[in-house]
């Protein structure tokens, strides 16, 4: 769970973010993004804000801000009823985005986040800069960071069912709590 403020505050911060990366946001949109915690109560080190631009019944984009070192936790899209399972794209706009995939284990540069080695099992790492992007099929498992500066991202997939995503980690919650004071 996350305070009115710390929400306020986060969405903002990612507002800048998306600017400064060039995107063209209004304020309407703006007031629009999701700042996810995962329920972990500690969005600076594991969370994603989130703005949504398409979403039918069929697609879905994104554009996606990650803070200085925040982690998007580990997570993999199944399927629902006749449907494989979301099929994503990632691709950089802005910053620096370590992708990690399954695969041998070559994670350098990014980290896991403390006292969390066991809700993080996939470690190919892939190094991610503006016009960079990676599609990732229905299930494969999937987490990526941020280093010094942020980064910024679009989602292109087949249509979101973000409740429905699966995490490695147990606590994770999708759906954001906010506490008003
Ligand atoms: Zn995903």
């Amino acid at each position: 769970m996350i305070t009115r403020k710390e929400y306020e505050s986060a969405r903002r911060r990612a507002a800048d973010l998306m600017r400064k990366a060039g995107l063209r946001i209004s304020d309407e949109e703006e007031k629009t993004i999701e700042v996810v915690d995962f329920g972990l109560g500690r969005l600076d080190q594991e969370g994603v804000q989130v703005l949504t631009l398409v979403q039918t019944e069929r697609i879905s984009v994104k554009v996606l801000a990650l803070f200085p070192f925040q982690t998007e936790p580990e997570h993999w899209h199944p399927p629902v009823e006749n449907d494989p399972g979301k099929e994503e794209t990632i691709r950089v706009i802005d910053g620096t985005v370590y992708f990690f995939v399954p695969g041998p284990d070559t994670l350098r540069k990014g980290f896991i986040p403390r006292g969390k080695e066991s809700c993080y099992t996939v470690k190919n790492e892939i190094i991610m800069n503006p016009s960079s992007q990676i599609t990732l099929e229905p299930g494969k498992k999937h987490w990526f960071q941020a280093p010094e500066g942020g980064a910024v991202m679009f989602s292109f997939s087949t249509v979101a069912r973000d409740a429905l995503d699966k995490f490695t980690d147990p606590n994770i919650v999708r759906i954001t709590r906010i506490i008003e004071s």
